[in-house]
């Protein structure tokens, strides 16, 4: 995912990111060993030439490894030399000649940056991973390269000052305005003083982000808690306890139990230990990370960090940091994200104290004789999960089998909303055999596009769900999307089937969501094209997509058990989804604390970051009533590596995407349901709409009116009274 910048698409890419959707990923996995290819004459270089493959799709079949650099160093030297063109054209400066002619530049990099980028997350080996890190410093020069050119700038100014004179139509008017907009906020109306002012500021930031990012993976090495006693480790499974005993002794202390943190407040281990000592011990440790003053200390980061970043928003005209960055995003402003997470805290609390009270209610049955703690939160949270919503997800498993779930649900929920047909292509050439390929129809059959399953994890293959477009909807050229959805579901041992978990179903449905965005992408210029719309907007259309996995035709359709065809058993499927609603305080109020801190630090002058960071963090939690310490935030500023990272002051995103998300699942619920008319209607007004348009517009369009954070608090149990119960 990413919002429409220039170049987003290349650099993004390059630097291993997804474009769109669904950052869960996890770290990269090992690489896999593979023999490294053979060198190739550039004329065969398959990046050089537009694929001839139906919808161009990428001759996966011609592609090696050593093509990618040669075809990015190309990509980038054409684009400079397409831009330079541009800039020094004597003609005066028109839409056509100028932006248009922007919009057509960097075919080969972009067409070689979106199989590259994809592949570095999908399939990657140590070649490409070289390829990387030698590329991404030069991504960052060849983006600065066009976004402060002065001449480039200077025709993009004296357009946009005539914007209203050009006769543009909406859609182009909108192109004009993002360029501006992009080249602003990149520094490019600054002087010359001030964009070298800039260019440190960055490069600091740029530094400062990984010794960061570095401190928190050593920190996290660093706190784990050793145990010399197996007997206090009594609840763990079998083989956490092997893996704690394998982790003490790789780190020298053979015959003890290192319990591992991992980056969360939360940590695993807690949901089992039966040993309270232990329990407030790993919870300790987690905490303290980040702060305890030995090398790996981000404290003093955090406020240099944030106050780099208050200098470089006054120095772009901007009140602070969350002020610019909110700006370019569908909240728009620091107010309506305030408004938010405000208006949602103390629901969110009481609700998890209605949660504590159950606990403490177990607690005292046992007379355990203490008031629950944050360290006490997950183990007797299992407790009050066992008792009332316990199920065997083996019995669930059979009525999800992969193809099940993907052609009598996911394919099948998108025929009954927008028509469309499905018929897998076995002829085109894939990057590994598991990837599966479909072409997708209209009701009238006319060809909308493919679409790329790439469903099983190995170990090539980074952790987590995303989707992506090796080619992107583009009406200056006439393309046809080819989109592709990624999944990691364990492969099973040959000749048995693939049996999902209903998380796993989920994710299907919600990958697809992002597939349908690019694939019903109806969008003349590639800037806009299918998910190229605000990070706190991306999520919507997927998410909504997730409910069609339970609604009752669909699930009718496809949640047939594999060997005997019978349906799923209705309580099975009541107690699955009772144990999804439940810890919906627990979670949302560690989030609200983790958004809010975001917040918090970077709604902040340059003159009003305090030095002390931790007593910062307690003030700001406790001024909008999110100080319950049972539940600490997700995060806490020394380890929050989301906000260190690219998702500064846009924590709050998730939360968002789903206020809308839930408006709309209530709009279809509200409107008949599964129908084409309803289809049809969420397709013209959103889905294919890409970022053409405003995505606030976007959602009014569809919905008729400003979206309510109602149906989003019903969803979350945040609804009833605070103080009820
Ligand atoms: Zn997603």
């Amino acid at each position: 995912m990413n919002s429409s910048k220039p170049l987003a698409l290349a650099a993004a890419i390059a630097l291993g990111l997804s474009l769109s959707a669904c950052q869960q990923a996890e770290s990269p996995q090992a690489p896999a060993a593979e023999e490294s290819a053979t060198a190739a004459p550039a004329a065969d270089n398959p990046f050089f030439v537009v694929s001839e493959l139906p919808y161009q799709m990428p001759a996966f079949d011609k592609i090696k490894d050593e093509h990618y650099a040669p075809a990015l160093e190309r990509g980038m030297s054409e684009q400079r030399a397409e831009i330079d063109a541009i800039a020094n054209n004597a003609e005066a400066p028109s839409f056509e000649n100028t932006i248009v002619a922007m919009e057509k530049t960097g075919a080969l990099l972009n067409r070689t940056a979106a199989v590259f980028g994809n592949l570095a997350g999908a399939h990657t080996n140590e070649t490409i991973q070289k390829v990387q890190a030698e590329f991404a410093p030069k991504f960052a020069a060849h983006q600065d390269a066009i976004l402060l050119d002065g001449k480039l700038f200077a025709r993009i100014k004296a357009l946009h000052d005539q914007r209203d004179s050009l006769g543009l139509d909406p859609e182009s008017r909108r192109l004009l305005e993002r360029y501006y907009i992009d080249f602003v906020r990149a520094g490019a109306n600054l002087s010359d003083a001030d964009k070298e002012t800039l260019k440190g500021m960055n490069a600091e930031l740029a530094s400062l982000a990984t010794t960061f990012s570095q401190n928190v993976l050593k920190e996290v090495n660093a706190s784990g808690v050793l145990v010399d006693d197996v007997a206090k480790l009594d609840g763990l499974p079998a083989e956490a306890i092997t893996a704690a005993a394998e982790a003490a002794k790789a780190a020298g202390k053979e015959g003890q139990y290192l319990i591992a943190l991992q980056n969360t407040s939360g940590q695993p281990p807690l949901t089992n230990l039966t040993n309270r000592e232990l329990r407030q011990q790993i919870m300790a440790a987690s905490l303290a990370r980040g702060a305890r003053g030995n090398e790996f200390d981000n404290r003093e980061i955090v406020a240099r960090v944030a106050k780099l970043r208050a200098e470089r928003a006054a120095l772009l005209g901007y009140d602070n940091h969350a002020d610019y960055i909110l700006e370019d995003e569908t909240a728009g402003s620091v107010e309506a994200v305030n408004k938010l997470m405000s208006d949602l805290a103390p629901a969110a609390v009481a609700n998890a104290r209605r949660e504590a009270a159950e606990m403490q209610a177990i607690i005292d049955a046992e007379n355990g004789g203490f008031q629950l703690e944050a360290a006490d939160w997950a183990f007797y949270a299992e407790k009050v999960r066992q008792q009332k919503y316990a199920f065997d997800e083996s019995q669930l498993r059979p009525y999800f089998e992969i193809d099940n779930v993907l052609v009598n649900g996911v394919f099948h929920a998108a025929n009954q909303l927008y028509g469309l047909e499905f018929k897998e292509r076995t002829d085109l050439p894939t990057y590994h055999p598991d990837v599966r390929v479909w072409e997708v129809f209209e009701a009238d059959g006319t060809p909308l596009g493919l679409f790329l399953g790439d469903f099983y994890a190995r170990p090539s293959k980074r952790g987590g769900a995303w989707m992506n477009a090796y080619v992107p909807q583009n009406g200056l050229t006439g393309s046809k999307p080819v989109v592709a959805n990624h999944l990691n579901i364990p492969k099973p041992s040959e000749g048995q089937p693939t049996l999902l978990t209903f998380d796993e179903v989920t994710t299907m449905f919600h990958e697809f969501g992002h597939a349908l965005h690019g694939l019903f992408s109806n969008v003349k210029y590639p800037q806009f094209s299918g998910t190229s719309v605000p990070r706190d907007f991306v999520e919507y259309p997927s998410q909504v997509n997730e409910m069609w996995a339970t609604y009752p035709s669909v699930l009718a359709n496809y949640a047939k058990h594999y060997q005997t065809g019978e349906p799923i058993p209705q309580e099975l499927l009541d107690k699955v989804m009772a144990a999804e609603q439940y810890g919906q305080g627990h979670a949302t109020t560690e989030y609200l604390a983790a958004a809010m801190l975001d917040q918090k630090w970077h709604q902040l002058t340059a003159d009003q970051v305090p030095t002390d960071t931790l007593a910062f963090e307690a003030e700001a939690l406790k001024a909008v009533g999110l100080d319950y310490a049972p539940v600490p935030p997700r995060y806490r500023s020394t380890y929050f590596s989301h906000i260190m990272g690219g998702y500064s002051a846009g924590y709050y995103a998730y939360l968002w995407s789903e206020v809308l998300d839930a408006e709309s699942v209530e709009w279809f619920k509200e409107s008949g349901g599964l129908k084409r008319e309803n289809g049809d209607h969420f397709r013209q007004t959103l889905l294919s709409r890409g970022g053409s348009v405003d995505a606030m517009q976007l959602f009014r369009d569809f919905r008729g009116r400003d979206p309510e954070v109602g149906p989003l608090l019903v969803r979350r149990g945040l609804d009833e009274p605070v103080g009820s119960k």
